[in-house]
């Protein structure tokens, strides 16, 4: 907790949910004072007055953090942070350290990697006997993690640690934090240095269910920190009390995400921009389909070896069958030619659908066409030439939720497909509607693609409507930012 004043750093203390600590930081309060920000607290708190070389924003003298932390200790707080360089370079925050070693959390922070003596920093810090050894390093890659875990074995014998990695990168040592033999984790709103909100830490992660044994998931993708994806496989995972967990997975690279998923024993992954394709070159072991696709949206681990699939193409279909659309003899002219519109067109072409693709590129539409044994046509389509219009580019997608990519004068009747499920309805949709179209949008492809995926990984399939519902929560949270 961090706050302008120390009544708005108790208030905040206060208004604290489901925390079994509250961290005070009392660097950045402009009226300082120890005695008012532990007054009549209802939680352990964990006090902390950060300097700036330590990345913090106290910035009065050391003499002067020292009298404050002395205080804290005094008070009884029932942890008191110093910095591993303060003990290590001035002999009064190392007698601290030492006096009341009992309740001193000896921390150290590296943001801008994992530094190199790392092993040598760590056996240092535990000379001093602090109650926890807390270790922060900067991950700039997903398995800059696994440097922290070689220190596991390390801080085993007795001294209590806390290990974090910062950034989005570093997200399984704050929601796998009993891999680490961490003590604890942080939570909060500092997003530059990958924090979760508690009540998404124990909601959405159920952090308190997870343990070594937790089964470990993730969508790998750069960015991901949009993705609906965590929240709809977190939610199958509840609902069916399954022992496993869904991370957001910021790969770096393909061998970033390998790397990490061997050393941290990943069982399954969604695949989505940029590795859709770069995977699917690496994965040996897929299935016809998928191979004529060209890309993969799903990795499965199966006897040390990776499997790879494209559910894609059964997301698409399921929405369509649902509806009884009869696709054998259609018109359908799909919009765009890029990784969706090859498993749109597959997914027509194979159905006796009689496919037509319609991008800016001539020669991207007819590669994308041959896939169906269709044909280029022209950018719009003409009005009453389809009677399935797909709308496989990112045209209306939030945040540019005013275009789109057919002007309403073009809408005759027959049915729409939006894959853009960000928002749920986009102008094509409405403007579609109003035409006396029939209306599909992206979200139930999304559910559908991920419900394949699930089944895949458990053998189960999710209950119905749980991930719908979790997507679109996660929607409309999205929109009211
Ligand atoms: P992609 O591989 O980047 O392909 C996008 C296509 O749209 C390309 O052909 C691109 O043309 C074209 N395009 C982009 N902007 C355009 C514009 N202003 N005018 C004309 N054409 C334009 O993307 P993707 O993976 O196929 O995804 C496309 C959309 O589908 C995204 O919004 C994505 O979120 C959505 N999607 C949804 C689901 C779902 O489950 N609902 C699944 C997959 C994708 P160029 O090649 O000329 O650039």
């Amino acid at each position: 907790m961090t706050a302008p004043t120390t009544a708005d750093l108790r208030r905040a203390r206060d208004a604290v949910r489901g925390a079994d600590l509250v961290e005070l930081r009392l660097d950045g309060v402009q009226d300082v004072d120890v005695d008012g920000a532990l007054e009549g607290r209802r939680c352990p708190v964990v006090v902390t007055c950060r300097p700036a070389w330590e990345g913090g924003a106290f910035a009065g003298s050391e003499e002067e953090r020292l009298r404050l932390l002395q205080r804290a200790v005094h008070l009884g707080a029932d942890y008191v942070d110093v910095e591993w360089l303060a003990a290590s370079r001035h002999p009064a925050f190392a007698d601290l350290t030492r006096w009341s070693s009992d309740r001193i959390v000896l921390s150290s922070h590296d943001f801008e990697g994992v530094p190199a003596d790392v092993h040598a920093r760590a056996r240092d810090m535990c000379r001093y006997g602090a109650a926890v050894v807390k270790l922060a390093v900067r991950a700039g890659r997903l398995s800059d993690s696994l440097r922290l875990l070689e220190l596991v074995p390390l801080l085993q014998g007795g001294q209590r640690s806390v290990l974090i990695a910062m950034g989005e990168a570093g997200i399984a040592t704050r929601v796998l934090a009993c891999r680490f033999g961490s003590a604890w984790t942080y939570a909060g709103a500092a997003r530059s240095i990958g924090q979760i909100d508690a009540d998404v830490l124990l909601s959405q992660y159920r952090y308190r269910t997870i343990t070594r044994e937790t089964a470990l998931y993730g969508v790998v993708g750069l960015p991901v920190a949009h993705s609906m994806s965590p929240a709809m496989h977190n939610a199958a995972f509840a609902a069916l009390g399954l022992d496993a967990v869904y991370l957001p997975l910021p790969a770096a690279d393909v061998e970033d995400f390998l790397a990490f998923a061997e050393g941290f024993g990943v069982r399954g992954a969604s695949v989505t921009i940029p590795y859709k394709v770069p995977l699917f070159e690496r994965v040996r072991r897929t299935d016809d389909i998928t191979r004529r696709i060209g890309a993969l949206n799903t990795l499965k681990r199966e006897s040390d070896d990776w499997l790879g699939r494209n559910t894609d193409l059964d997301g698409f279909l399921q929405p369509l069958r649902e509806r009884h659309v009869v696709l054998a003899g259609c018109r359908a002219s799909i919009l765009g030619a890029g990784g969706s519109a090859r498993s749109v067109a597959l997914a027509l072409g194979s159905n006796g659908a009689r496919v037509t693709v319609h991008a800016r590129d001539a020669d991207k539409a007819a590669r994308v066409a041959s896939l169906a044994d269709g044909h280029a046509g022209e950018w719009p389509p003409r009005l009453g030439s389809w009677d399935l219009l797909v709308n496989c580019t990112p045209i209306g997608m939030h945040p540019h939720v005013g275009q789109t990519p057919v002007p309403a004068e073009a809408l005759g009747t027959g049915l729409v497909y939006d894959l853009v499920y960000n928002p749920p309805q986009t102008r094509l949709l409405r403007e579609a509607a109003a035409a006396g179209c029939g209306t599909i949008g992206g979200l139930d492809m999304l559910v559908a693609q991920a419900e394949a995926q699930f089944e895949w990984w458990t053998g189960v399939r999710p209950p119905a409507g749980v991930m719908h519902a979790a997507a679109s929560a996660r929607l409309s949270e999205w929109s009211s930012r």
